[in-house]
């Protein structure tokens, strides 16, 4: 059979370690590496102390280990590589060992054994055991790269919750000192019209600061949140309330409520319910403006199911889960202010009062919300 002849100029270098007392074994072993495709650069090291401090000096691609030395043997080498070089292969080179002891080698983490008198396996085998390796090593670099950016997401969204905090708290402050001022100036005895209604429009303005100011402190982890405070509430004359308040302060005239001719009761904190909805109306204004919006309250089985209704942009249907996220907002984001929070506090609203709050829309024609809660019914 033909030797195999090494290119110098393809083979590949070797940095092999060879613990091994007989140096007749080692050249055996340098040379068949040599005639398969390796340029080894061979240590040959007998001790335990040597190994230690080879391994220590530099890295090596691989470990050729015999079974048995004078002074130790491959379990003790497998040791000191477990300890000093985790990522080095190990392939144990040598006589007859029994299958038992091979195992047991394999099982302290040796890569493979070869018997010396069929060393035509060892360029394969090292070849397998220096791919496996890489393969771990990269395996548990991604792993330890994913548990360093879990880590470092978990601190930025620590930092991100302690800045919303103290961003709203200081927004507060100036916030309430001029609501203050302004109430002062607004029961003064003001005989300008005009002056007045400037004075309610910032009034107005202040609460929707007001309100993005408590939505953007929604989003922190650190808030506590509010418990529901529920009460019997008459789901019609909460939104007839709710229209005719939300048309008077967004002076329009294009919102049309529908109420059932029977009163639906729910047992609801009736201030965040309204919340809800009142974004629900405030969307539907804001992205079908100047058409109409059309309110509706009807029973479903054991639920009050209230749904708006715009003429709007719509939202593509690829969009129609992603809004109700927090920060989740659809098309044109640059048209249309806003922080993406409203729906995500809508729905969380909903569900804490075992609701739900879904969409159905297409582009361009309009979007519908239906918002649907538990009644309190008489029925068993
Ligand atoms: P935003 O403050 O951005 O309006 P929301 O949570 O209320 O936040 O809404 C999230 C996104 O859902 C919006 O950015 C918008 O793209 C879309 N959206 C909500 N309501 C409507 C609607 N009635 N018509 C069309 N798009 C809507």
């Amino acid at each position: 059979m033909a030797t195999p002849v090494t290119n110098e100029a393809t083979s590949t270098p070797l940095a092999l370690l060879s613990v091994e007392d007989s140096s007749d074994d080692v050249e055996l072993i340098r040379r068949q590496l040599h005639q398969h495709g390796f340029t080894p650069v061979v240590r040959q090291v007998q001790t335990s102390a040597e190994m230690e401090r080879a391994l220590r000096e530099r890295r090596w691609d691989v470990i050729c280990m015999d079974y048995a030395m004078p002074t130790f043997d491959a379990l003790g080498g497998l040791e000191i590589r477990t300890e000093l070089a985790p990522d080095t292969p190990v392939i144990i080179v040598s006589g007859h060992i029994g299958e038992t002891a091979a195992v047991s080698l394999l099982k302290a983490g040796a890569d493979d054994y070869i018997p010396k008198h069929n060393l035509a396996r060892l360029a394969p085998a090292l070849r397998r055991a220096i791919r496996d390796t890489d393969e771990r090593r990269a395996r548990r670099e991604a792993e330890d790269e994913r548990a360093r950016l879990v880590v470092e997401l978990a601190r930025a969204l620590e930092i991100r919750d302690e800045f919303l905090v103290l961003a709203s708290h200081e927004l507060r402050t100036p916030l309430t000192a001029l609501r203050l001022n302004l109430e002062g100036a607004s029961r003064a005895n003001i005989d300008n019209a005009e002056v007045r209604t400037k004075l309610a429009r910032a009034d107005t303005q202040i609460d929707r600061m007001a309100r993005l100011v408590s939505d953007m402190l929604a989003v922190s982890k650190l808030r506590p949140t509010e418990p529901l405070r529920p009460a019997e509430t008459d789901a019609g004359m909460l939104l007839a309330d709710l229209v005719k308040a939300f048309c008077e302060e967004q002076r329009t005239e294009d919102i049309v409520a529908q109420l059932p001719p029977e009163r639906l009761m729910g047992l609801w904190d009736r201030g965040r319910v309204e919340d809800a909805l009142r974004r629900l109306l405030a969307n539907a204004v804001k992205y079908g403006p100047g058409r109409p919006v059309e309110v509706r309250l009807e029973r479903q089985g054991s639920t009050a199911r209230f749904s708006v209704a715009d003429r709007g942009i719509g939202i593509a249907p690829e969009d129609q889960a992603r809004i109700f996220e927090c920060f989740g907002r659809a098309g044109p984001v640059r048209n249309y202010g806003g922080l993406g929070l409203g729906l995500w506090i809508a729905r969380a609203i909903v569900e804490a009062h075992a609701g739900t709050l879904t969409v159905s829309s297409e582009l361009g024609k309009g979007s519908v919300f239906t918002l649907s809660l538990p009644i309190v019914t008489d029925d068993p």
